[in-house]
């Protein structure tokens, strides 16, 4: 790979539920859930992927980790076609590409130890990780976010919402990936703890180098992550561009809208230096 080449590069992505029929008006041709979409994203960077909900946020993010086959366009993960990809080349990317869900307690197994469930990456990719290295390799992944050594044997019912999301990272790391997707992955927390696994994702690009798709309906949340941005309306991008300029000189009409009737700005969404109203 070229050292300009980004890590992730999406061209013109297509995803059709319906095979081109409208379910309710068979003679229609129904406008696909993802109708043509283009991004990249560099190593170690963090794209946001806003838009309402039923925008066709995660069909992208599914079809980036293998769970949604597209019907045309290109996933280039360091240059090769996922689309087309042989079984080696598909089994290193889906090493290399994780993803974090909305609702943490629904990918954890509840029968399953939090040791177990943060070892099993290792135990179903041979040849990862050699079992010698389970223990010190669990103990790390422990601490790189935020739980203690006596969690591994607990089960995840006696978690909270915030600590569950933990594991779901932890176990999300645990092949080492390049790339992190992360659908609707503060969404279902609390304000206070959303700011705190926010901050956790930022400690760990830094520490690891990681790059995100972080996606979420949530405006405040993205701008809080993000590097840049790109606005996703009815199954295409609308707008994009860096962060700031995209919240700040909006270029596009629905991203306007969007931004107009976002909710109160988050309190870490304060500028620097101005003092809290309450
Ligand atoms: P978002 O994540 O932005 O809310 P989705 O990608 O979940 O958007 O959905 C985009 C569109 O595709 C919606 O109209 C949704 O109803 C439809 N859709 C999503 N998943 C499926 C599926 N498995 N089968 C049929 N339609 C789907
Ligand atoms: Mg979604």
């Amino acid at each position: 790979m070229q050292p300009t080449e980004p890590l992730l590069r999406v061209n013109n992505l297509v995803i059709d539920y319906s095979q081109g029929k409208s379910l309710f008006h068979p003679n229609r041709v129904a406008q696909p859930a993802v109708a043509g979409v283009s991004f990249e994203i560099a190593p170690g960077e963090t794209l946001g992927l806003v838009g309402e909900s039923g925008s066709g946020k995660s069909s992208v993010a599914r079809a980036i980790v293998g769970l949604t086959k597209p019907a045309g366009g290109e996933i280039l993960f360091e240059g090769t076609d996922l689309a087309i990809a042989n079984e080696r080349e598909l089994r290193v990317a889906r090493r290399d590409v994780q993803m974090i869900f909305q609702d943490p307690f629904a990918s954890l197994n509840p029968r399953m130890t939090v040791g177990d469930l943060l070892t099993e990456p290792w135990r179903v990719n041979r040849g990862s990780l050699p079992r010698s290295e389970w223990a010190s390799g669990l103990a790390t992944l422990m601490n790189q976010v935020g739980l203690a050594p006596e969690h591994a044997r607990r089960y995840p019912a006696q978690f909270s919402g915030g600590q569950r999301q933990r594991i779901c990272i932890a176990r999300a790391l645990a092949l080492r990936p390049k790339l992190l997707v992360c659908d609707e992955a503060v969404s279902a927390l609390d304000l206070s703890i959303q700011a705190q696994i926010l901050n956790l994702l930022k400690d760990l690009q830094e520490e690891l180098g990681l790059a995100y798709l972080f996606i979420s309906h949530d405006l405040g949340v993205v701008r809080h992550i993000s590097d840049r941005v790109a606005v996703m309306y009815r199954g295409k991008i609308v707008e994009t561009g860096d962060c700031e300029q995209v919240y700040n000189r909006p270029t596009d009409e629905y991203t306007r809208a969007l931004l107009a009737a976002e909710p109160s700005l988050r309190p870490w969404d304060r500028p620097a230096g101005v003092a809290s109203a309450s």
